[in-house]
């Protein structure tokens, strides 16, 4: 059997998950994590976000979507006391897109935290900075540096 990239670090996640008393005894942990993480990528993110967020499985804190997947298949797989990741904003068990200073939110609530009514043109728009309170959108922004 060939070993294919990216197992190395599926075998990395398992071997750091067994043991957790949250997980049945006798599951495919292996092939679970393959089946919530089937990229290289999201499973090295897996890992370092793990390592770093002991208790991220079953705390329900707010998580990027990789580990929300990796929860959901954990749980389908009989671990049912494991908490899915809950956007800290509407509390709601939904795919945290956004990752916004030390948190996650999900698509409305990031949307609704980065837009407001800029202060030179009265729009509703992206903000760019909030320099001493002041809502500036991004073409505003641009605008007054030129002006100065
Ligand atoms: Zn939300
Ligand atoms: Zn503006």
């Amino acid at each position: 059997m060939t070993k294919r990239k990216g197992d190395v670090t599926a075998r990395q996640i398992e071997q750091f998950l067994s043991g957790n008393s949250a997980l049945p005894l006798g599951m495919d942990l292996f092939g679970t994590i393959v089946k919530a993480l089937p990229y290289e990528v999201s499973r090295t993110k897996t890992l370092e976000f793990l390592t770093k967020h002991t208790y991220s499985l079953r705390s329900g804190d707010p998580a990027p979507p990789y580990i929300a997947r990796l929860i959901v298949e954990l749980k389908l797989a009989g671990a049912t006391s494991l908490r899915v990741p809950r956007c800290p904003e509407c509390q709601k068990e939904v795919p945290l897109l956004y990752a916004k200073s030390d948190t996650y939110l999900c698509r409305p609530c990031y949307s609704e935290q980065i837009t407001d009514v800029c202060a030179r043109c009265n729009r509703t728009q992206r903000v760019a900075t909030r320099r001493d309170g002041v809502v500036l959108c991004g073409s505003c922004s641009h605008a007054l540096r030129r002006e100065i």
